[in-house]
């Protein structure tokens, strides 16, 4: 079928996302799938359980608006035992269909048009539509391999009357670098006497290595007032098939928020909402994520030590970045084409999380998989 009469694109230059993409060319290959960030083992077996449970005791309608109180309750005690804030669990946490739609609904409820807002990239991808689907102005600093440093003098030189809102993202997808102490009170100093709201995308807050400490706004006073954080349960408990997340803010800028997504999504999932709020009790659940994921890390990259690529161990998230500069000149987007339909291994070409392609001569690899799976991976990539 066609539309007969005219459309206008609100995103003419947007295709596919490139995990679905990426996903659906490792399958028709049957390539090994690195690309997208997902886990290829079982949830806890607990977890499902006790989504099962809650639906036998008949928890299946409508959640609140902001989430089930229990689940939001767990979450302050969670945030205050981690970063000493106390969120007031009524006002400014909202549970949400994944990270992706609290991005969205937190950039919906305050760009406006000709807002500007600073990106880093390469960036995940929603970050820009979002801006652009609300009339605002995506402004784009680079960081570059294999350091991804962030010049705060050149972030307070390109901001203007008309910034509105600055995006981090720390650990960082997909350079897996994270942001210092230092890093945290230069924006603070930044933001600090200015309305510029901060929105912090810490969907990894649990994945992070070599005993390193998460740098969440939450644990800065004056940046958690002007913050958005947003997380995901799907990157903690390796269930990002379930799509269920939250937003904390300041009470102000939460109400905002909810006007937002209380017509976006209303609520979400009612039974997963009610497990969530039971598993979290066991801080071991979350607290066990880094051991976990480091000794991935380091099975994948010790496995690669004899291959062509140069590693930059991830400090933190489950990606791995691999230089291919002495294998060849290809662009990333062509070679990782070629080692999916050749060689049968799916990776993500990271230029394509930069507005203007650099270049880069590297693909990002995830390494959240049965080591199994790790295994076979090296194998290939070793043969590169
Ligand atoms: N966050 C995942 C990644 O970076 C993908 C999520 C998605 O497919 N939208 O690979």
């Amino acid at each position: 079928m066609h539309y007969p009469n005219t459309l206008k694109s609100k995103l003419p230059k947007v295709g596919t996302t490139i995990f679905s993409v990426m996903s659906k060319l490792a399958k028709d290959h049957n390539a090994i799938n690195l690309s997208q960030g997902f886990p290829d083992f079982k949830i806890s077996p607990e977890l499902s359980e006790l989504v099962f449970e809650n639906m036998k005791k008949g928890k299946n309608q409508y959640a609140p608006m902001p989430g089930i109180p229990e689940l939001r309750e767990e979450l302050s005690k969670k945030i205050e035992k981690l970063y000493s804030i106390k969120y007031n669990s009524d006002t400014e946490i909202t549970i949400t269909a994944g990270a992706t739609q609290a991005i969205f609904t937190a950039i919906t409820a305050v760009i406006e048009e000709e807002d500007e807002v600073i990106i880093f990239t390469p960036a995940y991808d929603c970050y820009a539509p979002a801006i652009e689907l609300n009339g605002g102005k995506p402004v784009f600093i680079q960081l570059t391999a294999p350091n991804f440093i962030i010049d705060w003098e050149q972030v307070q030189k390109i901001i203007t009357r008309k910034t509105r809102m600055i995006i981090i993202n720390t650990p960082h997808n997909p350079s897996g670098t994270i942001l210092t102490t230092q890093d945290m009170l230069s924006l603070e100093k930044i933001v600090k006497a200015s309305n510029i709201i901060v929105l912090s995308d810490e969907v990894y807050e649990h994945i992070i290595y070599d005993g390193k400490e998460h740098q969440s706004v939450a644990r800065y006073p004056t940046l958690a007032e002007h913050s958005f954080a947003v997380y995901s349960f799907g990157k903690t408990f390796h269930n990002t098939g379930w799509k269920m997340g939250y937003c904390i803010a300041p009470e102000n800028l939460m109400i905002e928020f909810r006007k937002v997504h209380q017509f976006n999504v209303f609520s979400v999932n009612t039974p997963m909402q009610y497990a969530l709020s039971e598993y979290l009790k066991n801080e071991n659940n979350y607290l066990s994520l880094p051991n976990f994921y480091q000794e991935k890390r380091d099975i994948f990259c010790n496995l690669l030590k004899e291959s062509r690529f140069k590693i930059t161990p991830a400090g933190g998230t489950y990606f791995q970045l691999l230089d291919y500069s002495e294998i060849t000149d290809m662009k990333d987007t062509e070679f990782a084409i070629q080692l999916t339909e050749k060689n049968k291994i799916a990776s993500i070409p990271v230029t394509v999380f930069y507005n203007t392609s650099p270049e880069s001569k590297v693909l990002r690899f995830c390494f959240a998989k049965d080591n199994e799976t790790l295994e076979k991976a090296a194998e290939i990539l070793c043969q590169i």
